[in-house]
């Protein structure tokens, strides 16, 4: 299979928080590697900016260092050949310092982004200024990034901050779940085929687990971990995105409205989650390993390292199914995925082979992208008629050739900005809704007194989460299985 790569028009992209460490592990190696297939024309200029006082020579050789770490595959003549496209001002977000200069840089007749890889507080400061500079003209797009609030009052006053400044189809708010390959390969395999459509609903389903696991802890930035937890720092985003592609009616037309129309229906048709439903806990000590708590520094904490819950989408489709979510750290591997459990077979014609299990189809997000469907086959050769499981597995890496190195979400987002394409973005009033059915989820647990099981590290997760299943009668898959 080979990739086809369609430049996009030339721009200037203006990243601020360019020091920052999203700036130099994602954005900036993200950059060079569609500048090395020539996605990124040579007359692209990436102006970065940060408090920091430095010349472009300084800032060219802070992007060469991280280019070198975080993509070590580059070419030494392409990578100088990149820098030249590279550029710096100091800015200073909340003050009136470097923004006539930045104006400037800008050329009229390019494409104008500006991706803010900083704090969410500066959201809001950012565009104003970029506006009060006369920096935003009306086709100028606006990049922001994650956490997009902690709760629904904080994102609709991000909302309006920032379209005080700029349109809606200006912004593009990253969730970079969306620019993994295999979430689009979801779209594709559910509205590119007509196999699994007519199989996707309440009738043929019996059940969907979405997996995002962890094996790294907290350590190192613990205290602002601490402050949202594994349901607002990626429940409330990540998983429910996943969910909503899973879920939501085919779009009529594949328009960055037509698709976030669908998943905002999705998201508004969640139920309410009983608190006996949802399972949080923070893992242990181990092994004179620190534990969630040490590594917050706060002996009290009540913030969960992990979390299980079950939730419905309460409609036609998907009416009685089960949506088991689980997301945490220091679990046993680092492994996401959806698994889309259909219904046993409802009788065995087979002598001597016990129950027949349902089809599985897993959708792999990582460690290694790709899709596999459990079959049940004769297990082949003489000596009776045995059944075995199989997995028809397509591995992306292996279908698009060994040579060809698996694009990161970025590249594809920062690309998509470009082209002016918000289809793998969240709308606004999608992250509202996502808060709206979080909320009360998050209040429930705040008011009571309950404090998060702990967990062993490189485990499952608690126990409280195997019980979760278990009552249904059902089984979670193994993690790093
Ligand atoms: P970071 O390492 O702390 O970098 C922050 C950047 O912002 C630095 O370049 C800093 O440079 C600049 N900055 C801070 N205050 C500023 C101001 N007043 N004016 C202008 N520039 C200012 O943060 P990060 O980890 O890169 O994260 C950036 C954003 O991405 C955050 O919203 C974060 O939640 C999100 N995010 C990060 C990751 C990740 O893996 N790191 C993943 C997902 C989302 P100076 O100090 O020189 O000004």
């Amino acid at each position: 299979m080979v990739s086809r790569v369609i430049p996009v028009d030339p721009f200037d992209l203006v990243l601020f928080g360019a020091t920052g460490d999203l700036a130099q592990r994602k954005i900036l190696p993200g950059l060079y590697h569609r500048f090395e297939v020539g996605q990124m024309p040579e007359d692209a200029r990436i102006i970065g900016t940060a408090r920091s006082d430095m010349d472009d020579a300084a800032f060219r050789a802070v992007v060469q260092d991280g280019i070198k770490q975080f993509a070590p595959e580059y070419k030494t003549d392409i990578l100088a050949r990149f820098l030249d496209c590279v550029e710096y001002i100091p800015v200073d977000a909340l003050g009136d310092a470097g923004w006539p200069e930045l104006k400037k840089k800008l050329r009229p007749d390019a494409v104008r982004a500006f991706y803010l890889s900083v704090g969410p507080s500066l959201f809001s400061g950012i565009a104003q200024r970029l506006h009060d500079h006369g920096l935003a003209t009306p086709e100028s797009r606006i990049v922001v990034e994650k956490p997009f609030g902690r709760d629904l009052a904080t994102a609709k006053a991000l909302n309006a901050g920032l379209r005080a400044c700029f349109e809606e189809h200006q912004i593009y708010r990253i969730d970079h779940y969306l620019g993994k390959e295999t979430v689009q390969n979801l779209m594709a395999l559910r509205f590119a085929n007509s196999l699994f459509e007519p199989l996707w609903n309440a009738t043929h389903v019996d059940h969907v687990q979405i997996t995002v696991a962890e094996s790294i802890g907290v350590d190192g930035r613990g205290a602002y971990y601490d402050q949202s937890g594994a349901m607002r720092d990626m429940i409330q985003n990540h998983l429910v995105q996943l969910l909503c592609l899973t879920a939501m009616e085919p779009p009529s037309k594949f328009t960055p409205n037509s698709v976030r129309d669908e998943k905002v229906k999705v998201i508004e048709a969640l139920e309410p989650v009983e608190q006996q439903d949802i399972a949080r806990g923070q893992y242990k000590p181990q092994n004179g390993e620190d534990g969630y708590l040490d590594h917050v520094g706060d002996p009290n904490s009540r913030t969960e390292s992990y979390i299980a819950l079950k939730v419905h989408v309460g409609n036609w489709r998907w009416a009685g199914v089960p949506f088991y979510l689980r997301t945490g750290k220091r679990l046993r591997a680092r492994e996401s995925e959806i698994a889309v459990v259909f219904r046993d077979p409802p009788h065995t014609i087979f002598p001597n082979v016990g129950h027949l299990r349902g089809n599985v189809l897993v959708i792999r997000l990582q460690p290694d992208e790709g899709i596999t469907l459990r079959t049940t086959i004769k297990d082949p050769g003489p000596g009776g008629f045995r059944l075995a499981d199989v997995s028809l597995d397509m591995s992306f890496a292996e279908a698009l050739g060994a040579d060809v190195r698996p694009q990161d979400a970025y590249e594809r987002l920062v690309m998509d900005v470009i082209r002016g394409d918000q289809t793998l973005f969240m709308r606004g009033d999608e992250a509202e809704a996502a808060w709206a059915w979080v909320d009360p989820i998050i209040q429930g647990w705040e008011g009571g007194r309950d404090r998060p099981a702990p967990y062993d590290p490189g485990s499952s997760g608690p126990e409280d989460a195997l019980m979760l299943m278990h009552r249904d009668g059902r089984r979670w898959r193994q993690i790093g299985g």
